[in-house]
């Protein structure tokens, strides 16, 4: 038995999550929200699994910074009796976004760790700065124990040239580690790992196809367990039409919008961080209320709706061809574990090639499972994805805990 401690921190939000790697289960969990502002939301619960009854407390006050938060959580966590030393957690796993160059597998944090992962923040100023203050207050507060750094572009490194190389001067790509590392890794990872599993065949031996939709979208093609192609880039811009970020478009509109038009850098930014995808589309980042929107016939979410069906298409069936053949389709993350009409509509065009929905499971069904009809070629599933059991597996196996 493992206990991980795992961090999710963000530029205003701290997501916690104690697990247990034998029973895969979760003991506590934690999120604080809008800290830096003047109200903050915080929650700490315990699970059943810890062998006391569920239960929560919630909080709602300023919380000035990071150290602040994650210094009432502990309070909390300790009034519920789930404090990491309670649990007898034996290390930290941190997410962090971008590994740049330099990381591919997880590693145990080190002061010269800390130092390189700063470096990467020229790569990912969204991300990362964010990723490492959670860190540094948790090797602060909570010393001792191991930390443990699990990259979200681990998964991609091994990524053909071809697939990863962006045409563009070779100097200046090469003096500025410019290149397509993909996100949303350990989420790729884990999906396609227990796609296998389902199957019954070799992690080797099968071709993927796995779709990663959540607020952040992309999709991966995986070729006996190594990743071929990814959607993300440099950065997690590229690629699905997403919540608030628009994937792929044409990086002459940025120069047009920068030279012509008076936009700033930091003004396209914002507009294609927060103001694009969705959002940008319809006003509506959430896919609920879009679909809601739909429903009542609004134009803009239709089209948004449209847009990121064609989108899907394009990856499926370009992922389609780099692999030559395919075995398996799955779909993951918030909009993908729950969105039927959605998945049926990305796959609508490819009965010619094989995939046949199963439209009772596809929308009566609930959690991990096969969506396809019997007699599909290719399989397509639903397999909800947990990127916080697998960083703590990360932990288990960098650390050599649970041996
Ligand atoms: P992230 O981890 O990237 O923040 P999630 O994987 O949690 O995102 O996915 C969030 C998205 O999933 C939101 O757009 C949300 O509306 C959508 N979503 C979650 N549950 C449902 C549901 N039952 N029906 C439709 N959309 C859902």
């Amino acid at each position: 038995m493992t206990r991980v401690l795992v961090i999710n921190s963000g530029s205003s939000s701290l997501k916690l999550q104690i697990l247990d790697t034998a029973v895969e289960g979760e003991l506590a969990w934690a999120l604080v929200e809008r800290i830096s502002e003047s109200v903050g939301t915080l929650t700490v619960r315990r699970s059943d699994l810890t062998g006391a009854p569920a239960e929560e407390r919630t909080a709602e006050a300023e919380f000035p910074d990071h150290t602040a938060a994650l210094g009432r959580v502990l309070e909390l966590a300790e009034e519920l009796h789930v404090h990491p030393t309670d649990l007898e957690v034996e290390a930290i796993g941190h997410r962090v976004v971008h590994g740049g160059p330099a990381f591919h597998e997880p590693i145990e944090v080190t002061p010269e760790v800390e130092a390189d992962i700063e470096e990467l923040e020229v790569l990912a100023p969204l991300h990362n700065p964010a990723n490492l203050r959670g860190i540094r207050v948790a090797r602060e507060l909570l010393p001792g124990l191991p930390h443990v750094a699990v990259f979200d572009t681990g998964f991609f490194h091994t990524l053909p040239a071809a697939a990863h190389t962006y045409a563009i001067d070779r100097e200046t790509a090469t003096k500025w580690d410019l290149r397509r590392y993909g996100f949303h890794g350990t989420s790729h990872e884990f999906v396609s790992r227990r796609t296998a599993d389902i199957l019954g065949r070799p992690y080797g031996e099968i071709n993927q196809i796995v779709l990663h939709l959540g607020n952040g979208a992309s999709a991966s093609a995986i070729d006996g367990g190594r990743a071929m192609d990814t959607s993300m880039g440099l950065t997690p811009l590229e690629g699905l039409v997403m919540g608030t970020r628009p994937g792929d478009l044409d990086p002459g509109l940025i120069i047009h919008l920068i030279r012509d038009r008076g936009m700033s850098p930091e003004d396209v930014s914002t507009l294609l961080n927060r103001r694009s995808g969705l959002e940008g589309l319809s006003g509506a980042r959430d896919f609920r209320e879009l679909l809601a929107r739909v429903d009542d016939g609004d134009v803009d979410a239709t089209l948004a709706y449209d847009v990121v069906i064609h989108r899907l298409r394009r990856y499926i069936g370009g992922y389609w061809a780099v692999l030559g053949d395919v075995d398996a389709i799955t779909f993951t993350a918030g909009v993908g574990e729950n969105v039927a009409r959605l998945r049926a509509d990305a796959l609508a065009t490819l009965r010619g090639w094989g995939v046949e929905i199963d439209t009772e499971a596809n929308e009566n069904g609930t959690g991990e499972r096969i969506i396809s009809a019997p007699g599909s070629r290719v399989t397509v599933l639903v397999v909800p994805t947990d990127e916080e059991l697998a960083i703590a597996r990360a932990c288990d196996e960098v650390l050599g805990l649970g041996k």
